[in-house]
């Protein structure tokens, strides 16, 4: 069976003005996989057994707690704190009784914190379509003239994303069609930083008073763009 592509909601966030369609398209995994999260979904015995296990990065904690649903994340904090005491106490008990200060014996207690620290149910859902979403860009840009077109006059990426689309060019395209498509992305890239550098001298002149009777041009939310850009930070439109 084929992969699952994307084609709709990729297409959907070309067309949008934004600083970078592939951040756009994470926050909207995002977006409902916390909603999920909150949703009726966390009183379903599979599902809270997989929360009880990974729990939540920190970035995922504190937008969860924003979502206000205290008693929400009262159950699921409960039962993954049940699992994380059992579990780590057994580690450590089993450490004590190999002799406490045999420096190997803390392995095993310290791959499952690390395992914990790093593991997120969120993310986890996130990253289960986010790489099929990353494929259907590259099916688009080989097969579909007009989403190439959107491509080439979007606003570039951020740079982790920047980063992503040139290596991720390597395993999905080849020959003249990958050049094309790394030429293409670098030069939207540098064009586009260009632009947010010049947006935010423009930003920085207008507190100055020989400014004050100019226009802001395109630098009124120019910071809030400038962290898209470098963090992926989307600030959302109030
Ligand atoms: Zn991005
Ligand atoms: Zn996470």
């Amino acid at each position: 069976m084929a992969e699952k592509l994307y084609t709709i909601p990729v297409n959907e966030v070309f067309d949008k003005k934004c600083e970078c369609p592939v951040c756009e398209i994470y926050h909207s995994l995002e977006k409902s996989s916390l909603e999920f999260t909150m949703g009726p979904s966390y009183m379903e015995d599979d599902i809270r057994a997989m929360t009880d296990k990974t729990g939540f990065c920190r970035m995922h904690s504190e937008k969860l707690l924003g979502m206000n649903n205290r008693l929400g994340m009262a159950l699921i904090l409960k039962t993954h704190t049940d699992k994380v005491n059992k579990d780590i106490s057994k580690l450590s008990s089993n450490m004590k009784s190999k002799g406490f200060f045999k420096k190997a014996d803390n392995k095993e207690l310290l791959d499952y914190i690390k395992e914990l620290n790093t593991s997120c149910f969120v993310c986890n859902r996130i990253n289960e379509v986010f790489d099929r979403y990353i494929a259907t860009i590259f099916h688009l840009w080989k097969n579909d003239s007009s989403f190439k077109e959107k491509y080439l006059k979007s606003e570039g990426f951020c740079v982790e994303h920047f980063g992503m689309l040139v290596e991720r060019a390597e395993s999905e395209l080849s020959g003249k069609t990958k050049e094309e498509f790394v030429e293409v992305t670098v030069k939207l890239y540098n064009d586009n930083m260009e632009r947010i550098n010049e947006d935010l001298a423009w930003f920085i002149n207008k507190f100055d008073y020989k400014y004050k009777d100019e226009p802001w041009k395109n630098s009124k939310d120019s910071v809030p763009r400038a962290l898209t850009k470098l963090n992926g930070i989307i600030v959302e439109e109030q």
